[in-house]
């Protein structure tokens, strides 16, 4: 055992840049393990800024704040993927950046990221750049007529997204003649699943078993831990992830959307080099949440095998049913987290239930 673990964190500060729920998440894990927090976030109720020993309220590319934000911070990581590289770029020059750049290069371009992880050998779903409108129309026939078109950029909780179904394509020409845009071919799944993979410093790496993520109109809206697939599916998936992790040169942590198809095939969707809403479950039903695995890998502080307690369903709560979580609050099996947004709004995450067995 090494003693300087805990001298290495006195004093240290972990910058985070966004606000929202995961970036909450993070600080109050860095809080326990007594480690300060600078949030940087452009919205000023940014939720994050309760749980915050030092705030930046300013647009991701102002320098000056970016500069204020690098001397505050020892280490720095995001809690989401649209920070300007540019800006990250600049923060990189004076400090250090977990899990990395080069998977938010990727993570932030859908176009960029199917084709990295389809040049890796890992199953995607089918996909068109599509540059202008008669590239619409060639993948349409190429896809038969069905098809999700994304925006490349900036889509989340299934924002920019339009399925197209019988050649019927969106009144949207303006935009699609900018380039903007992707197609994908529909997977016809039999579950959505997730998977966190944690890499620290040495190289060593982590794997959090699957868990079953339900999606509605694009959102999550219950992950369920464990995935009810075979051993032999979830030892595919955890392979694909972990090569995935790898070749994002990850620090820190990553999740991986995935679908599995009728023949237990794994096709990755997505990944996303931050805690996960799908990774809620950790918090509550193991030894190490992945918040805290993430504050760990940083500050160097190690990290014990996972052992699983419980079951878990996670369910968010959105604008809409706000109400299951008062009712939540009863119940003795119920971990309850609230957000603490500025606002009520329907599709918008307010928080999450653990319910563990
Ligand atoms: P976001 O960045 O908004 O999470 P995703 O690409 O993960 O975008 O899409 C959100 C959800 O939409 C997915 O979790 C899945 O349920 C559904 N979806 C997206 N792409 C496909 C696809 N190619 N085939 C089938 N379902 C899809
Ligand atoms: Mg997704």
């Amino acid at each position: 055992m090494k003693n300087d673990v805990i001298k290495n964190i006195t004093n240290k500060t972990l910058g985070i840049l966004g606000g929202g729920q995961l970036g909450k998440m993070i600080a109050i894990e860095a809080s326990r393990l007594g480690i300060k927090t600078c949030i940087f976030d452009p919205n000023k109720n940014a939720p994050a800024f309760q749980n915050a020993n030092i705030i930046i309220n300013s647009d991701y590319t102002n320098k000056k704040a970016l500069g204020q934000f690098v001397k505050c911070s020892d280490k720095i990581t995001y809690e989401f993927e649209n920070i300007p590289l540019e800006s990250l770029n600049f923060l990189e020059k004076n400090s250090q950046i977990f899990p990395g750049i080069k998977a938010l290069k990727y993570s932030q371009d859908r176009l960029l990221e199917k084709e990295f992880i389809s040049n890796l050998g890992i199953s995607v779903a089918p996909f068109y750049q599509i540059k202008n409108y008669v590239d619409v129309k060639g993948a349409l026939e190429k896809l038969k007529g069905t098809a999700i078109l994304k925006t490349r950029k900036f889509g989340y909780d299934g924002k920019g997204q339009h399925t197209i179904k019988k050649y019927s394509i969106p009144n949207i020409k303006n935009n699609i003649e900018k380039n903007k845009y992707i197609i994908e071919g529909i997977i016809k799944f039999k579950k959505e699943i997730s998977v966190i993979v944690i890499i620290k410093k040495d190289g060593s790496v982590i794997c959090y078993e699957p868990s079953e993520n339900k999606h509605i109109n694009g959102i999550l809206r219950e992950t369920v831990f464990p995935a009810k697939i075979s051993i032999k599916t979830k030892n595919k998936a955890k392979a694909i992830a972990v090569k995935l992790a790898r070749s994002l040169n990850i620090i820190g942590i990553i999740a991986i959307e995935m679908f599995v198809d009728k023949s237990n095939e794994i096709i990755v969707n997505e990944v996303a080099p931050r805690p996960h809403n799908s990774g809620h479950w950790t918090m509550d039903a193991c030894n190490v949440s992945q918040f805290e695995a993430l504050v760990r890998v940083i500050f160097d502080m190690p990290i014990p095998n996972i052992e699983y307690y419980h079951n878990c369903k996670m369910i968010n709560i959105l604008g809409e049913n706000y109400n299951v979580l008062e009712k939540s609050l009863y119940k003795k099996n119920h971990k309850v987290y609230i957000y603490g947004k500025d606002e009520i709004k329907e599709d918008r995450k307010l928080g999450h239930i653990n319910i563990l067995s």
